[in-house]
């Protein structure tokens, strides 16, 4: 396993808190592949991958998520969304209104919202709504925490546009015992080490190191730790299944006037396109 595009989750043996370290160039780069996003929109896509990618860790089941920014009404960004993944398969997307030299949330985002879906393999899917209201994405997802769980959870997120890496850490207070002071104070504790991370650490040093620099008086038990990637879902049969959705009269008249129907996936920009014959097998198939 490459030391960029990495999970760590860990314990802290005898403290109330546990901790996520995630480093990612790959997928990051791969999502931004062929996209001509400005610069402010780059880097808060790379936070946005980062802390969903987080957040896919705190999970306790299978199945998937999806980390949307819903821009405000005069804010440049539309929306920007993360789908992921327990695998840590990840994809993202940011549609704009127009070009923007903005770089800060508030500027992209405005008064916006981040809507947190989750959709278990098993079970009903669950939606979160948060209101931007903090200047930072990573200080929005702890109040997501604050507000929702009720665990104290503060997130750090590193985004570099020229290097194209983001990264990120979490520390969680652990609510296992009933000592409630003492949980406290080990999350207080443990926040207070990881306020320590410098952009070049989480940058270039490998998860163990940057552990160990960081927590040297602790004992930190480490997971196996879960690659992250880029995959887009995206399928032939999903564009045609979409396609069929617009009826027969509105597809014979693409048809008459382009010969075929074709679909450009929004994340990875691949085009699908269908002529008639594929487009009527399909619709008989489904029929059938
Ligand atoms: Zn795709």
């Amino acid at each position: 396993m490459s030391q960029q595009d990495v999970l760590n989750r860990y314990l802290f043996d005898g403290k109330h808190a546990r901790g996520e370290l995630v480093q990612i160039e790959q997928a990051y780069q791969d999502i931004l592949k062929n996209h001509d996003y400005p610069d402010g929109v780059k880097k808060l896509l790379g936070e946005l991958l980062a802390a969903t990618s987080l957040l896919t860790a705190t999970l306790k089941f299978e199945g998937e998520i999806a980390v949307q920014l819903q821009g405000a009404t005069n804010a440049p960004i539309n929306y920007m969304a993360i789908n992921g993944d327990h695998q840590q398969n990840m994809r993202g997307v940011a549609k704009l209104k127009h070009d923007t030299e903005a770089d800060s949330l508030t500027d992209l985002i405005g008064k916006g919202i981040m809507v947190i879906t989750i959709r278990p393999n098993k079970g009903e899917p669950y939606q979160g709504v948060v209101a931007l209201e903090k200047p930072t994405l990573a200080e929005c997802l702890a109040n997501y925490f604050e507000t929702s769980d009720q665990i104290p959870t503060s997130i750090w997120i590193f985004t570099d546009t020229t290097a194209m890496k983001t990264a990120g850490a979490l520390v969680q207070l652990l609510p296992d015992s009933d000592d409630k002071a003492q949980q406290q104070s080990d999350y207080e504790h443990l926040c207070h080490l990881t306020n320590t991370i410098k952009p070049e650490e989480i940058f270039e040093l490998p998860a163990e190191t940057l552990l160990h620099r960081l927590y040297h008086e602790e004992e930190v038990r480490i997971f196996e730790p879960q690659a992250v990637k880029f995959e887009c879902s995206c399928s032939a049969d999903k564009c045609l299944n979409a396609i069929a959705q617009l009826g027969p009269d509105e597809l014979k008249s693409i048809l008459a006037e382009q010969g075929s129907v074709s679909m450009t996936c929004d994340y990875c920009l691949t085009t699908y396109t269908f002529d008639e014959s594929q487009l009527l097998s399909y619709i008989n198939e489904v029929k059938h």
